[in-house]
């Protein structure tokens, strides 16, 4: 097998995997243009057409329509025999928990458009329960994060933490440019962890990668998921 073809680094990916104690991805649009939805800074992307005055595009108006693909699931994967420790997304399009994923081992940076949040005391509520206020008698508002605003306290400060933690510290589908959340790879680097980036595009971190992708992240998650099931063994 040729040392960098894709099948040795998917191989390479599952040993890292097998190996971690302490496994913590963080996931960006890139894993959810994949079941179709557009990103935020592309060229048709969300913010771009916002700043230019334009509504979203259509397929950002039926997000409750769209399904998790198979880099979701493999993360579910990961969660079923125990390698997931804690996920980290930038995105809002609550397919991560669409896919099964614990919310206790979910921080999302940017909120979750399904979710209003409590303005005095940050609860939240599915956006679909119709409440008009917290049971605290608090506000409830939209819990995605613009541009300028603050990021959810409770979910900044659980990614940092599990960040810290990290042995290995997957990045899928994010180009690592945004702040706070470009602070997290960095924080796993410091404390000693690996560092995977699975991306299309260049990141400011790919020198620091220990194996890096720029294939798309369905040809790869699942793949090395597999292989990890296989080194791990019956039960
Ligand atoms: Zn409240």
């Amino acid at each position: 097998m040729e040392k960098n073809s894709l099948n040795s680094r998917i191989e390479a990916l599952a040993k890292l995997m097998f190996k971690a104690r302490y496994l913590v991805l963080f996931t960006g649009a890139g894993i959810s243009t994949e079941s179709g939805l557009p990103d935020f800074r592309g060229p048709d992307g969300l913010w771009t057409r916002r700043d230019k005055g334009l509504p979203p595009p259509p397929s950002a108006m039926a997000w409750h329509l769209v399904d998790p693909n198979p880099g979701h699931y493999a993360i579910v994967e990961l969660q079923k025999i125990g390698k997931l420790k804690f996920l980290i997304s930038q995105n809002v399009d609550n397919l991560h928990l669409k896919s099964g994923i614990r919310p206790e081992l979910l921080a999302e940076l940017h909120g979750n458009m399904t979710r209003l949040r409590c303005v005095r005391c940050g609860r939240t509520y599915d956006r679909a329960s119709g409440l008009g206020a917290c049971r605290c008698g608090g506000t409830l508002t939209s819990s995605t994060v613009d541009f300028g605003q603050p990021l959810p306290e409770t979910d900044l400060a659980l990614a940092f933490a599990h960040s810290k933690k990290a042995d290995l510290f997957v990045v899928a589908g994010s180009s690592l440019v945004v702040f706070p959340a470009a602070d997290m790879p960095a924080e796993a680097l410091n404390a000693g962890a690996k560092l995977v980036i699975i991306n299309r595009g260049e990141t400011p971190f790919d020198r620091q990668a220990y194996l890096r992708f720029f294939e798309a992240i369905g040809d790869v998650l699942p793949k090395a998921v597999e292989r990890l099931k296989v080194l791990m063994g019956p039960g």
